[in-house]
């Protein structure tokens, strides 16, 4: 189709064409006549393609009003009445991406599909949700994910519930994300960005309804909007779709104005806050100190792009020159740091952690001292150099994770056109680097440091010390004030919060009728692809070593992945590889120091990472490989600076500064503080798994809470007898990296082989050539039951057991069994009736079941409902077109696609795992043909599993005390 400017097609107008060639599309930016509705398409022969629109949502106070509309809108709608069309679609589409972000300023419903017909679905049940949503019919949706009153029904106590709520008390539970928080409402509380868009839980009871259903009025209209289209689809007809079934009925509606903007402070604002602690912990080492400082406008492109690098100089590389030379002075042991580029003004901070309050004059001091002297005695060039590079890479290798790349690039696009820039100005990056590159050897980036950091009054220093007992102390606060308020309630109006209460859990445990949930668009069966992705791996013997080959297309990088077998050392050292992936290429080597190795590396490849982590074997649970894997990556021209820095990481790193050691060491117990209270289910899965496999104990040592324990007597001994571990780490290095116990994972292009070929004699001249042994893994295990006290508000209740031992083995069906459960039931259970943010079960492939909910009010009854599944699948029911779309929801898992990286990585643990392509391609038709009947027989599976009965909980500490027959040990790690 040849599109021409001026020309409207289907109601929208095309405004301009653009060829973006550093993305290989076409970008095309067309405005909707009636409404003045935007529509980007970025135009290319990608398959996975993506649909969003966002509409400006700049909330006025922080009550979360724009959070719980995101939440809301999905739940019901004029074409799509069922109760949740959203999670119907998480278990009955094709999608690659369903979800819905709200922003500080920006509410964004994106989806992504591979499959034409669900594309187009998927774009109906998103428009209809978000311009004609049931929110004003149905009340009982704010209450249920907003908050509402309940009169407890033991107690007759009056308190608060809702899924807003709940997530939001998560949040605010961990002192990592209220400092985090607190940085754009300290500088910017005259506009939007002075509010929590998400919500703060003190402050959502005061929202209301009206308020509530007002604010989708005025903002989500097709005028507040802008659509985004990606990939290769027909534009032509997605804009017919779009105009046809929805936009056409909207006439032009005044726009609200603009984002203002906080003018820069006179000078910088000093702000006080505290956090909980518990009665017991020490309050010493456990201040904040937070930094920021307004950097500019989004829209200044060189700008924003310049910090994210001096980001990267200043604080996060491995020789980050502010952050090193702060810890290196013995005033600081823990620094953080951002920078935040997507909102309209954007800001840079800098947190200090695990200090103390009388140091702060101090360490301001310091900071300044600092960064004077670099501004006066610049950047080492090979520094700034390294980092540029590092940034353009990034940019042209585009590689996101797990999230399909058209929602990024739609993303970048709202970062600029939300504040009125050019749609595509964030895409284009070659002109902007070469300058940056220009600039950078005349004190450019030292003129940044001067100008946007030592003489920037636009800054905020935010201090917040611990409190001892403050968690219960708002906890009785908020009981007395809910005392207060229920005393002024009249008899009648109690009565009405019962009815409303009731009418509530009706709709909760009202299932959709066939008819609401018929409404929703269906594939079937004939939709989906018959056929496994296949991804070839080649084995190959490369002069002696091992080499799996994976072609593919790579866009001129070679990825390399070294995977020492750890087996060479014994199992009570395993947790030493662990140790060893913090250290390598943060500390020196013999030829170089770690600055000088890290600028290296910056410059001629694309980043190496270490890693500590283990293969699985098939329907074997005794057996694994746990290993040290070096992961590299380059421009294929580079392969062989990459395999020598490569070499010389892992043969070569000295541990003689056991001082820098002890530094890292700090920083990884502190992170892993904040896990327990962010992500203690990841955590509390990886300890129930410890119980049950020698696998799951080395998991855990090495990425648990048994890292953790280990990682606080690390710092403990070489705060007494650094030699020790020292040496410890000489004699691992010297052990795991071998010759003999090396298998080399390459990725590249088929006729490049020759690449890791013609250069794998680096590998051998460089690592030790000594004869291996493999000695065994076999922990010796226990099943416990275990409770890890903290001070967060909600909790992580993991429950789990091994389905192998009990004569079970892995099917494709049960990847079916997971979406129903999780999906169904357990949504309902956990989420809707309980007031948990989340919960999941898996039955892995490895052989083992597991339940966790991730920021849970409750305990026990979160217990009940994982071990109520067994009831439910005993009574199971669904109709063939149910089970249709269940597997349909099922498929759509196992065909996500990624980057060349984690294709590789995929490939690589099946290779260990033992899998060949047979088991693949019946893995995908047992979960094409799974019916009622292996479903309801996963009842007894789940029973039988269950009475390992092992049990982890990671959450509130009075919550965990009043549940204590439930443990047999508890334990309060972070004191
Ligand atoms: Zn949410």
């Amino acid at each position: 189709m040849n599109y021409k400017e001026g020309t409207i097609y289907s109601g929208f107008k095309l405004e301009n064409i653009k060829d973006l060639h550093e993305i290989n599309s076409k970008g095309l930016v067309f405005t909707h006549e009636k409404t003045g509705a935007k529509l980007i398409k970025i135009s290319n022969d990608e398959d996975n393609k993506v649909f969003a629109i966002t509409f400006k949502t700049p909330p006025e106070d922080s009550t979360g009003v724009a959070h719980i509309l995101e939440h809301s809108v999905l739940c019901g709608s004029k074409k799509f009445p069922s109760k949740e069309p959203f999670v119907e679609l998480l278990k009955s589409s094709l999608n690659t991406f369903l979800n819905a972000m709200t922003f500080a300023d920006k509410t964004m419903y994106p989806i992504a599909s591979k499959n034409k017909k669900d594309f187009f679905n998927l774009m109906d049940v998103y428009l209809d949700a978000v311009l004609n949503p049931n929110i004003y019919k149905e009340k009982e949706i704010f209450m249920q994910e907003g908050w509402h009153y309940e009169i407890d029904k033991e107690t007759d106590e009056l308190k608060i519930n809702g899924v807003v709520y709940n997530e939001m008390k998560g949040v605010y539970s961990s002192p990592d994300s209220i400092i985090s928080r607190a940085s754009s409402r300290s500088l910017y509380p005259d506009t939007t960005y002075g509010n929590d868009s998400g919500g703060s839980p003190a402050v959502i009871p005061n929202l209301t309804y009206d308020y509530f259903v007002n604010f989708h009025k005025r903002y989500y209209h097709p005028s507040n909007s802008i659509i985004f289209l990606y990939g290769d689809g027909d534009t032509d007809e997605e804009l017919a779709f779009i105009n046809d079934n929805y936009l056409d009925e909207y006439s032009y509606q005044n726009i609200p104005p603009n984002l203002g903007v906080q003018e820069a402070f006179e000078k910088p604002k000093e702000i006080k806050m505290s956090y909980g602690i518990s009665n017991d912990d020490e309050v010493n080492n456990k201040s904040y100190l937070s930094l920021n400082y307004s950097i500019g406008r989004a829209l200044d492109r060189e700008l924003v792009l310049s910090f994210e690098i001096l980001e990267y100089i200043l604080l996060t590389a491995n020789n980050a020159l502010l952050k090193n030379k702060l810890i290196n002075s013995g005033i600081v042991k823990v620094v953080t740091g951002r920078f935040e580029g997507g909102i309209k003004q954007p800001y840079l901070n800098i947190t200090i952690k695990n200090t103390d309050e009388e140091n702060k004059a101090s360490i301001i001091n310091k900071i300044d001292e600092i960064l004077t002297d670099i501004s006066k005695n610049g950047i080492p060039e090979d520094f700034i150099t390294g980092a540029v590079n590092r940034k353009e890479f990034e940019l042209r290798e585009a590689n996101f994770g797990g999230y399909p790349k058209g929602l990024i690039y739609g993303i970048t696009v709202l970062e600029s056109m939300l504040y009125g820039g050019e749609p595509f100005l964030n895409l284009e990056y070659t002109d902007i680097i070469k300058s940056i590159r220009d600039k950078s050897s005349k004190g450019y980036f030292e003129g940044l440091i001067n100008k946007y950091i030592l003489s920037n009054n636009h800054k905020t220093i935010i201090s917040m010390t611990p409190e001892k007992g403050l968690t219960e102390k708002t906890e009785i606060e908020l009981k007395e004030k809910l005392k207060d308020i229920k005393a002024t309630f009249t008899e009648e109006y109690i009565e009405n919060i019962k009815k409303d209460e009731e009418k509530l859990r009706k709709r909760q445990i009202t299932p959709d009728t066939k008819e609401q949930l018929d409404t929703l668009p269906k594939l079937t069966l004939e939709d989906i692809s018959k056929d496994v992705e296949k991804i070839t791996l080649v084995e190959k013997n490369i002069e002696g070593i091992k080499t799996l080959f994976t072609p593919m297309f790579t866009n001129k990088i070679s990825y390399i992945k070294l995977i020492f077998d750890g087996r060479v050392i014994n199992k009570e050292e395993g947790q030493y590889l662990a140790l060893l992936s913090f250290l390598l290429g943060r500390i020196n080597t013999q030829k170089r120091s770690y600055e000088e190795l890290t600028n290296a590396i910056n410059m001629s490849t694309g980043g190496i990472s270490y890693s500590a982590r283990s293969f699985y074997k098939k329907d074997n649970k005794q057996d694994f490989v746990p290993a040290f894997v070096v992961n590299g990556k380059a421009l294929s021209a580079k392969v062989s600076s990459l395999l020598e820095l490569m070499t010389e990481v892992v043969t070569e790193t000295s541990f003689e500064d056991d001082t820098r050691i002890l530094q890292i060491v700090r920083e990884i117990k502190s992170r892993y503080e904040g896990a327990m209270v962010a992500s203690g289910n990841v955590l509390g899965s990886l300890r129930v798994l410890s119980y049950m496999s020698p696998r799951g104990y080395f998991e855990d040592s090495i990425g648990g809470i048994g890292l953790y324990k280990f990682i606080c007597n690390i710092e403990k001994t070489l705060e007494s007898d650094p030699d020790s571990v020292t040496n410890k780490l000489r004699e691992i290095a010297d052990s795991v990296f071998n010759i003999n116990n090396l298998t080399i994972s390459f990725t590249e292009e088929d006729e490049n082989i020759s690449l890791i070929e013609d250069n794998v004699q680096i590998l051998k001249k460089g690592l030790i050539d000594k004869q291996v042994k493999n000695q065994d893994f076999n922990y010796k295990l226990e099943k416990m039951n275990e409770g890890f006290l903290t001070q967060a508000n909600i909790n992580y209740v993991t429950l789990g057991g091994c389905y192998l031992d009990k004569g079970f083995k892995y099917s494709g069906n049960m990847r079916v069994l997971n979406t129903i459960l999780n999906f169904d039931y357990l949504w309902s259970k956990v989420r809707v009736e309980g007031g948990a943010y989340g919960v999941r079960v898996n039955l892995s492939k490895d052989g083992f079941l597991y339940f966790s909910s991730y920021r849970d009010p409750n305990i026990i009854k979160t217990f009940d409902a994982y071990k109520g599944t067994v009831e439910y699948l005993k009574s199971f029911n669904a109709t063939k077109e149910e089970m249709v779309k269940y597997i349909i929801g099922t498929v759509s898992k196992l065909d996500v696609p990624s980057n060349p990286d984690s294709k590789a990585d995929k490939a690589v643990v099946e290779y260990y795992a033992g899998y060949t392509e047979e088991d693949l391609i019946r893995e995908r038709e047992e979960v094409i043909n799974t019916t009622l009947e292996d479903i309801k027989a996963y009842g007894n599976l789940i029973e039988e599993s269950l009475k390992d009965n092992c049990i982890v909980v990671v959450g509130n500490e009075s919550q965990i005390r009043s549940t204590e027959s439930t443990f047999n040990h508890l334990e309060n790690l972070i004191k």
